[in-house]
């Protein structure tokens, strides 16, 4: 099963962020629809299924074990990465724990087949896909303000409308 770790907007923010894109980004190739925005903590791809309750339960241990309080992220830049193609929206900083999470994330990953991850981590929320060209500057610059308390591992199935994103799990931050 393909498999990753992420955050997910809550519904008022992944819409007024789907609204602004909307308005600031009009006719840009293709919209990740408003369900399937997620800022991915750690990417792990194919996982054999039987690996999945061990991965489970070092998520547990690796929540229990956190420091029980809620990562605030401002996501105030518009990005572009011309080789996949998609323009996305993220922070320009962001705490040191979020960096913590997506490495221990993606370690628990590793320790059950998954891929391991290279180069720095840049949180991100993909806004659209099949980008030929950098996005025009935004009139209005984004700032958004995100609050999550949880994460959660979904599994990445695609449908005949695309791909489909199943929460597997989650945990308290
Ligand atoms: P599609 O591949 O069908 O266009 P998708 O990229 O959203 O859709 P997946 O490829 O399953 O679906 O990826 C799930 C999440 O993991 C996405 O946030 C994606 O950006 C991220 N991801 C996918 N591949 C990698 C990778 N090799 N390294 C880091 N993150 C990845
Ligand atoms: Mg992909």
């Amino acid at each position: 099963m393909r498999l990753f770790f992420a955050l997910v907007p809550d519904t008022a923010s992944a819409t007024a962020i789907g609204a602004w894109r909307d308005r600031q980004l009009p006719g840009q190739s293709r919209p990740v629809p408003l369900g399937n925005l997620h800022i991915t903590l750690a990417f792990l791809g194919e996982v054999n299924s039987h690996r999945l309750e061990r991965l489970c339960h070092d998520a547990d241990v690796l929540a229990e074990g956190s420091a029980q309080s809620i990562i605030t992220l401002h996501l105030d830049q518009l990005g572009y990465w011309p080789r996949p193609g998609v323009c996305w929206l993220g922070p320009s900083q962001w705490p040191e724990r979020l960096d913590d999470l997506s490495t221990r994330l993606g370690a628990i990953g590793v320790a059950h087949g998954g891929k391991r991850s290279r180069g720095k981590y840049q949180p991100h929320i993909t806004l659209l896909r099949s980008c030929r060209e950098p996005p025009p500057a935004p009139l209005n610059a984004p700032a958004f303000d995100l609050q999550f308390d949880s994460f959660s591992l979904f599994q990445s199935r695609q449908g005949k409308r695309g791909v489909r994103y199943e929460p597997l799990a989650d945990w308290s931050l």
